[in-house]
């Protein structure tokens, strides 16, 4: 479902993704851990095409994310490939990101109604039934500003989820609300993570939360994946070391 191959990305003079392998099954869920600045947020940016590899592929369901075949020449990817496969991927951000300006029902129906084409009715009614799961049916009027954090984070996993996407990535979802929001954000997660055919892609800092929702847990360090393995082998018996400092750093 996804795959990297052989990713580099740079910024400038920094290399930040050295040579990345990896790939994620359809339906899987899988969490990225690592010391702040391994490259964890990046890969979620290359996969919804916020920023481009600096060289080596990235695949989604089968296609290539910024690149297209051409015989057997990979040519980088124009606007509506990009579209295409934006389409499949889904993110729920640190901050929220929702648009401050439209109340909770029009910020899950725009990008439906907008890059998808569905008819307005149609993605309203869809939104509804997504307020009743994230449990915030009694808020379509309001705008943002006038909800808690956990409430904003709720409406946009609902957001995300409106899109219908194959993949879900959750980029420390909790880490900017009250400690009192977490646990009902990571409990709604853990929900829809085990109900769904999602393939999830997470960073977290919460450890819980990693052994909660995830079938694989990635240790990342500068760009490369140190260790990988089931969250019970990861947390009780890490074999790197560099694995172990940061357990015990973080735990
Ligand atoms: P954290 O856990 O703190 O979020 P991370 O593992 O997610 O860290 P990234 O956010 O992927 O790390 O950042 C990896 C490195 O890339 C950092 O050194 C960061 O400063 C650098 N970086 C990320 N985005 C940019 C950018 N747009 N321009 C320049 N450097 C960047």
């Amino acid at each position: 479902m996804i795959r990297f191959d052989k990713v580099v990305k740079r910024f400038g003079d920094v290399t930040v993704l050295r040579e990345l392998d990896f790939h994620v099954k359809p339906g899987e869920r899988v969490t990225l851990i690592g010391p702040s600045g391994s490259g964890k947020t990046t890969i979620l940016r290359l996969l919804m095409t916020l920023e481009r590899v600096t060289s080596g592929t990235i695949e989604v369901d089968g296609r290539y994310l910024s690149h297209t075949r051409r015989g057997d020449r990979l040519v980088p990817a124009d606007e509506k490939h990009l579209r295409q496969v934006r389409k499949k991927v889904g993110m729920v951000f640190q901050q929220f990101n929702l648009f401050p300006n439209m109340n909770v029902l029009r910020n899950i129906t725009e990008a439906p109604v907008r890059a998808l084409g569905v008819p307005r009715d149609q993605a309203e009614a869809k939104a509804r039934e997504l307020l009743e799961l994230v449990e915030l049916a009694d808020k379509a009027d309001k705008h943002p500003s006038r909800l808690s954090g956990g409430q904003q984070q709720r409406v946009a996993i609902a957001r995300a989820l409106a899109m219908e996407p194959e993949v879900l990535l959750l980029d420390e979802v909790t880490s900017a609300l009250d400690p009192e929001l977490v646990s009902g954000v990571q409990n709604l997660l853990r929900d829809i993570a085990q109900q769904g055919n999602l393939t999830l892609l997470c960073v977290t800092h919460e450890m819980r939360f990693a052994r909660d929702i995830s079938d694989r847990v990635l240790m990342f360090d500068q760009g490369q994946i140190v260790e990988e393995g089931d969250p019970e082998q990861i947390f009780t018996e890490p074999e790197h070391q560099r694995t172990r400092e940061f357990l015990q750093a973080v735990l």
